[in-house]
């Protein structure tokens, strides 16, 4: 069934799955007005195929049989795939209006980090699964969610020293041909909105934890599987003056396996406790690199709405402003350039064959992205004023006695007239200044990563012996 249409895919969501928000449970997810949101978001993946200027990008002929497949499942067996993939995530991005799609990349990112490490296990039966399971995928034209961070309760505990053997999740039982597994895993991003889960672990784990180092792939509308989503913002949004095209974004769930059975074949790691660890540590050398990736036109977009901001204020020339245009550039173009940096200088992951993104300048990327995210949002708030929080609504410029008065007072500088800086201002409150825009903060500093894990990758990857060794010849050391 090679390459679905969107209404294929939003009709491949109405299959009884158990999702809940605010409370109640959800007839079909398509429907919802808040995860609506996310399905439309991640229905330009099937767009994107369809359409004639970004065919050739998105779509590839399978291996074996010829016939059309979305690109996000090609295998990144040579170099050049790694530059092709970020171009891939760049190009879904603009297309979708500055949002990522999100339901491809960050499962085929676990399906080539479950292929490296089994390559490099030298496990036939897990390179095996996880072949046909990719092209499973390929040819039905699945949507995927990546399901990694457990629950983990007490921070200072591994999974095994927890009140609750449940924080992470684990094998509970095990017949010939399937396992059961209970555990929860959290804030998974378009876990309602997708067809399959791929489910690995988050850490390291002992020898007596290896129940927890498990690996493997499930649909999400399984029995045992109860998804609870938290609401972001809601599709018709009368609140906002209205754009060409909705906004978009995504919907993060909890998802809890109460017992859920796994057929042998969808296992991709049983009890290989030493390999825990690098199978997370592997995902995250792929998905850390689509992450930057997707950032950029985020970044891009929100440089362009602080510029117009300070046009539509008048304070475009004014030296502090200007200053702030300074910063701002700086860090849109130093983010571009450390993943164009990655993507140039593409490795082999462990000498499995399967290439990724040079990982120092991908956890770089990641790291300036997140460390600055925060003061970037604050040279938009300077340059926007207090209007980002105390504007009138869309619906006080649809009201027939106020709308005089917005005319007259909401007006800008320049070409400015008061529905066109209301309009700016409006995108600019929902970018930098709602709900949305905390979650936005939460979601730099956290998802792809909190700060500590690029900072352990950048220390496992930066060249110290190199450093060290040019040091000690200046110096004559002999240590
Ligand atoms: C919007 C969003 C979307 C996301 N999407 C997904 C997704 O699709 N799939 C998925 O699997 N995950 C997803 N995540 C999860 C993301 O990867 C985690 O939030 C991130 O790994 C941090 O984990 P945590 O939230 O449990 O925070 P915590 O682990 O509680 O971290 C809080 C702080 O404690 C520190 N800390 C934690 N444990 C230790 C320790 N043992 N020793 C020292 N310091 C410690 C951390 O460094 C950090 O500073 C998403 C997160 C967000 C916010």
């Amino acid at each position: 069934m090679a390459l679905r249409t969107a209404e294929e895919y939003k009709k491949g969501l109405q299959d009884g799955r158990k999702v809940f928000i605010l409370g109640k449970p959800v007839a079909d997810v398509t429907e919802d007005p808040y995860i609506k949101v996310g399905v439309e978001t991640a229905a330009f993946d099937f767009l994107m195929g369809h359409h004639p200027d970004y065919r050739e990008i998105a779509v590839m002929k399978h291996p074996e049989t010829g016939e059309p497949v979305s690109s996000y499942f090609e295998i990144p067996d040579y170099p050049e795939a790694v530059g092709k993939r970020h171009e891939l995530v760049k190009t879904a991005c603009y297309f979708a209006e500055g949002a990522l799609p999100f339901v491809k990349d960050v499962g085929t990112d676990i399906i080539n980090g479950l292929t490296a490490v089994a390559k490099i296990m030298g496990n036939k039966t897990y390179i095996d699964r996880i072949h046909t399971y990719r092209w499973h995928c390929a040819q039905k034209d699945l949507s995927m969610a990546g399901l990694v961070t457990d629950v983990k309760g007490d921070r200072s505990k591994g999974p095994g020293e927890q009140k609750t053997p449940d924080y992470y999740l684990r094998v509970v039982d095990e017949t010939t041909d399937e396992i059961v597994v209970s555990g929860a895993k959290a804030h998974i991003t378009a876990g309602a909105y997708v067809d399959e889960f791929l489910v690995i672990p988050t850490r390291n784990m002992s020898e007596d934890e290896a129940d927890y180092a498990v690996a493997f792939a499930i649909p999400a509308n399984s029995e045992g599987i109860v998804q609870i989503c938290r609401p972001n913002f809601r599709y018709e949004d009368k609140y906002h003056f209205p754009t060409p095209n909705p906004k978009r974004g995504h919907v993060e769930s909890l998802v809890i396996f109460d017992q859920v059975r796994v057929p042998k074949e969808r296992v991709f790691m049983l009890r290989e406790w030493e390999f825990a660890q690098y199978v997370a540590y592997a995902f995250s050398a792929f998905h850390r690199y689509t992450a930057v990736t997707y950032k950029i036109p985020i970044l891009e977009y929100m440089t362009g709405l602080g510029l117009l901001a300070a046009e539509a204020n008048g304070v475009h020339k004014v030296s502090h402003i200007r200053d702030r245009f300074i910063e701002m550039i700086k860090y849109t173009e130093t983010t571009k350039a450390l993943a164009k940096a990655a993507y140039g200088e593409p490795e082999d992951f462990g000498g499995s064959g399967m290439y990724v993104a040079n990982r120092l300048n991908s956890n770089m990327a990641k790291l300036h992205f997140a460390s600055n995210f925060h003061e970037f949002v604050r040279s938009i708030q300077d340059i926007a004023g207090g209007i980002l929080v105390t504007q009138p609504t869309y619906q006080d410029w649809q009201h027939e006695e106020l709308k005089p008065y917005l005319e007259k007072y909401m007006g800008g500088a320049g070409n400015f007239t008061a529905e066109e800086r209301l309009k700016l201002m409006s995108m600019l409150h929902h970018i930098v200044a709602s709900d949305f825009a905390g979650w936005h903060e939460v979601c730099t500093i956290h998802a792809e990563g909190s700060f500590a894990a690029q900072k352990m990758m950048l220390l496992a990857e930066a060249p110290m012996e190199m450093y060290k060794e040019k040091a000690r010849r200046a110096i004559g050391l002999n240590v």
